[in-house]
């Protein structure tokens, strides 16, 4: 557990069973239970669904929904706050179905909403919010359609409120909501000047491309005022930015947007309702403080801090407590799901050992040669300034050998052979350094031999974007064997053909490194399963189809009656889809691949009988999964 800090990170949600295996905890009832990943797995299989396969977990959806809610609550109740909270799920965060259907039914008991940022989110919202209590929070850029729902579904009796982006959008929804004779519920979006840290804090300062700056809101309120409608104004909304690392950042901007909710209630608009956005952060890492993966706050402290600056602003105003919602995407949903891909390749350097060259070789190829003797023949405890020399040289002789073969004096057998000593050297000198304790700063070449590849069953950009894209970290182990002391130090490469397409950043005995420790493994055998924990937020609609590798295979679990119970099972994209996407007629492609291989009958290359057999063999790839096949 201390080597992957899945204690940190996992929250109180995954930890390691007594027979090494990562285990999720779900509830049966009022029960807790640890389940198995590797055992979700491998009833997986036995139900015929195959690796990669994204798991979701909508007990822990539940558990965040509540935690978020019953923080609210505590501190409401303990700070004597007059208003209510009422938060709201930002669809962008996991669009999916079976989120949106979660997210409502367990947010029901707390009046929990959604938060639309666009036209097709809000028309998914319409379809799941049966609360007339909750609010759903329409955010982004609004066109007349857009606009039109929203003011019939308040007609409806749903609580829709729609927030200025910019200063344009008031015009139309005045004009829209005259010509429907339906009053709209509107907030104003501020660019907040509190500057917070952390990748996505651009989205919420000055810096932003939303929201309204102070003389553009005061401009919208004399609007407002002047058609006889600042009763519609109702709520102040600002964001941050997400993964707010710092409870101090978060406080600073509660303090201002309580500051300039005050101001518009003086200036005679109705209000009530005070949006925070998101920005809640989550522990990817398990550190401490200090990193953009990791907070220096929980949700009990957030809540409590957020309760208390509001009501000293308005207190000290004398302005009725607002309601308060947040927009909390990637708190509530990144537990939500775990990809387990299952390793399908090592490519390490092992040295065969050359034991003697051929007859007349080159002379660098001799002094290569002899500089291995020199290194290895050396046992003892070589000092530092030796062991130092021995690497030179080798990086020295294996740049002439480079530069002689490509001047075509040397044959490519005798360059393969001075690689091999070459990295033979290395590895010694690798040992050498590690075994005295000495730091190799100025020897960078010993990360290659020190570094395992293993070639994961998965693509980064399909399903992990925002480690390729901002270089997020997310928590990497492996699921089972965590009996056994992982030696080999790894960097994880996918299976697609881009260099880009490999993680080199992991998190492990509590701090960030290039290589993940990971067990040895044989190809054959069982499969070695990786988890790569925390991917519920974001990860999976912003990935892309890149190599044409397409979406996973899911299945959702939970425990019932004390025994788990496969949900819900979605096939990944098959090869025909991915095809499809891309503008592919999966039927004229068999007719042009038949085309040709008949025309390889007629040349006589194939037999009519293979021809069958090919053709089977095409049409089978077309059906299959994109991923490596088992
Ligand atoms: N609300 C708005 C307006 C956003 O742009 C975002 C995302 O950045 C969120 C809420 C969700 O933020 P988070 O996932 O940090 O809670």
């Amino acid at each position: 557990a201390e080597t992957y800090g899945i204690r940190e990170w996992g929250n109180q949600y995954f930890d390691i069973s007594a027979k090494g295996e990562v285990v999720v905890h779900l509830r049966d009832g009022n029960k807790t239970k640890a389940v198995s990943i590797p055992d979700i797995v491998r009833g997986m299989k036995e139900r015929g669904m195959q690796l990669p396969v994204l798991i979701r977990f909508g007990d822990l959806l539940r558990w965040r929904i509540e935690e978020l809610n019953e923080g609210f609550a505590t501190a409401i109740r303990e700070a004597a706050y007059r208003g209510k909270y009422r938060g709201v799920y930002p669809i962008k965060v996991n669009q999916q179905q079976e989120v949106i259907e979660e997210v409502t039914k367990y947010g029901r008991k707390y009046h929990y909403g959604l938060e639309a940022g666009s036209k097709p989110e809000l028309i998914a919202a319409l379809a799941y919010m049966q609360d007339p209590e909750a609010y759903i929070v329409c955010n982004g850029y609004k066109d007349e359609e857009f606009i039109d729902l929203a003011l019939y579904a308040r007609k409806m009796g749903i609580q829709v409120l729609m927030v200025l982006e910019m200063p344009s959008e008031l015009d139309l929804i005045l004009e829209r909501s005259k010509k429907l004779g339906i009053e709209p519920a509107l907030g104003v979006r501020i660019r907040l000047t509190t500057e917070s840290a952390g990748h996505w804090s651009e989205s919420g300062g000055e810096k932003s491309v939303f929201g309204l700056n102070i003389s553009q809101v005061m401009a919208a309120v004399d609007k407002l005022r002047d058609c006889g409608m600042l009763h519609c104004l109702r709520m102040l909304h600002y964001h941050q930015g997400s993964q707010i690392p710092s409870i101090r950042a978060i406080r600073n901007a509660a303090v201002e947007g309580a500051r300039v909710y005050v101001g518009l209630v003086q200036e005679g608009a109705k209000m009530g309702i005070l949006d925070l956005g998101g920005g809640l952060a989550i522990s990817y890492d398990g550190l401490k403080s200090g990193s953009e993966g990791s907070s220096d706050y929980g949700t009990k402290e957030y809540c409590a801090d957020v309760i208390e600056a509001i009501s000293e602003v308005t207190d000290e105003a004398g302005v009725e407590h607002p309601d308060i919602i947040t927009e909390s995407g990637r708190a509530v949903v990144a537990y939500y799901s775990v990809l387990v891909i299952n390793v399908l390749d090592i490519n390490r350097y092992e040295a065969s050992g050359i034991k003697r060259l051929p007859k007349k070789p080159p002379a660098l190829l001799k002094n290569i040669f002899d500089l291995r003797a020199k290194a290895l023949g050396n046992g003892a405890n070589p000092s530092r300034e030796y062991i130092q020399e021995i690497y030179n040289d080798a990086v020295y002789y294996r740049e002439k050998i480079r530069s002689e073969f490509n001047s075509g004096k040397i044959t490519l057998r005798q360059r393969s052979m001075g690689e091999e000593l070459y990295w033979e050297i290395l590895t010694w000198v690798s040992s050498k350094m590690q075994e005295a304790g000495h730091t190799s700063d100025q020897m960078d070449r010993l990360e290659a031999v020190k570094t395992d590849y293993y070639y994961g069953n998965f693509s980064v950009f399909q399903s992990l974007p925002d480690s390729w894209a901002i270089d997020q970290l997310f928590p990497v182990m492996p699921i089972h064997r965590l009996g056994e002391k992982p030696t080999r130090p790894v960097v994880l490469s996918d299976i697609t053909c881009d260099s880009d397409g490999k993680m080199d950043r992991f998190i492990h005995s509590q701090d960030i490194h290039s290589t993940l420790p990971l067990h040895d493994i044989k190809i054959e055998g069982e499969d070695y399963m990786l988890g790569i924990f925390l991917v519920g937020a974001y990860q999976e609609t912003l990935g892309d189809l890149h190599n044409l590798l397409g979406d996973t295979n899911v299945v959702s679990v939970r425990i019932e009656g004390g025994r788990l119970k496969y949900t819900r099972e979605l096939e990944g994209d098959t090869v025909s889809e991915v095809l499809t996407y891309v503008e592919y007629e999966p039927k004229e492609l068999i007719r042009r691949f038949r085309v040709l291989a008949e025309e390889a009958v007629v040349k006589k290359h194939i037999s009519a009988r293979e021809r069958f057999e090919i053709m089977e063999a095409y049409e089978e790839g077309l059906r299959g999964y994109t991923y490596f096949e088992s």
